[in-house]
């Protein structure tokens, strides 16, 4: 078994017709397949037989959850399952920028992956930034005050300027002036 991303290309002719043929790639194969217009490196037809049909859509993807529909723009494609393959992290960057709705590219994808930061525990995040935002004030505070402050209710009022998307127990996140 490997981990590799792979999708699965249908011949859409075919489809059509009611027969489900088509071909789980990887990257790098759906590079070479895509270079020769879904024959391989003899010549012979990928996703189906019939030398005719030349449409194709994605009908599945084996990719960390990322589903980019059925039409992609397969160089994008490519580029952004190798990026998964390097890191799934890139999964999760992706799946944030789409829940977004942004544009995005591999480029905007590494972008958002350095920028996004990830938590367990939201009250622990919120504690970490404000002290080291505010460690003077914080620091000037009697403890009886520090030790009382809600910081779960602090990470969530911080949430706000926040987009998130969660994986498990673990948030991802990115402050919205990223966009
Ligand atoms: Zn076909």
């Amino acid at each position: 078994m490997t981990n590799e991303c792979r999708v699965y290309v249908a011949c859409l002719a075919c489809y059509v017709e009611g027969k489900l043929n088509g071909q789980w790639m990887t990257a790098d194969e759906l590079d070479i397949a895509w270079d020769h217009d879904w024959s391989d490196d003899n010549g012979k037809r990928i996703l189906c037989p019939h030398d005719e049909h030349e449409e194709w859509a994605i009908h599945d993807y084996d990719m960390h959850g990322v589903n980019l529909g059925e039409h992609p723009d397969i160089a994008d494609l490519i580029e952004l399952m190798r990026l998964v393959d390097e890191d799934s992290d890139y999964a999760i960057a992706l799946e944030l920028v789409k829940g977004v709705g942004a544009d995005y590219d591999a480029q905007r994808i590494m972008e958002v992956r350095d920028a996004m930061v990830c938590y367990d525990c939201r009250g622990d995040w919120a504690r970490e930034m404000c002290e080291d935002i505010y460690h003077a004030e914080l620091e000037a505070l009697p403890h009886f005050i520090t030790h009382t402050i809600d910081w779960d209710w602090v990470g969530r009022e911080l949430e706000y300027d926040y987009y998130t998307h969660d994986v498990g127990y673990a948030t991802y996140a990115i402050h919205v002036g990223e966009f």
